[in-house]
């Protein structure tokens, strides 16, 4: 399952190998320790305040802001075909950060530090290698959340 992030640099299979059939789903999820209640994300199978190792699955809104972003046009060995496209790093409003693509509803010239997005958990089409990922979109765009 967690071939869907891509081949390279992922073990098959870890305590937290759900998360990425929950984005798969549409759905994106921090973890919540059972013994304290401490939300993490990305999902952390041993809790990162009371090291407990019991947690489940918690979905958050996909709500945050730009944190901060940058334009790709020297796209790395795979995304060449898709540059230029401009990423951003993404405070989450429950917990969190993130990265990922800015998505047709948030045109580049519109981009800003600060600025409200919704994260929305995609397949990807045109790479077969790398299944899903997150784009960013506007929180009113259609769709958004609603994947
Ligand atoms: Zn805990």
């Amino acid at each position: 399952m967690f071939e869907w992030f891509g081949r390279v640099s992922f073990c098959s299979h870890t305590k937290v190998t759900d998360f990425a059939c929950h984005l798969r789903a549409g759905r994106l999820v921090a973890s919540r320790c059972v013994a304290c209640g401490h939300l993490a994300y990305p999902p952390r199978a041993d809790c990162p305040a009371c090291l407990s190792e019991d947690f489940t699955y918690h979905e958050i809104s996909g709500r945050g802001t730009v944190h901060t972003y940058t334009r790709i046009d020297a796209a790395p060995a795979g995304f060449e075909t898709l540059s230029p496209y401009v990423i951003g790093v993404v405070d989450l409003a429950e917990t969190g950060r993130l990265l990922a693509w800015f998505g047709p509803s948030i045109p580049e010239s519109e981009i800003a530090v600060g600025m409200p997005v919704q994260v929305v958990p995609r397949l990807f089409e045109e790479i077969e290698e790398i299944r899903v990922y997150y784009s960013l979109e506007r929180p009113e765009a259609p769709g958004a959340g609603a994947v």
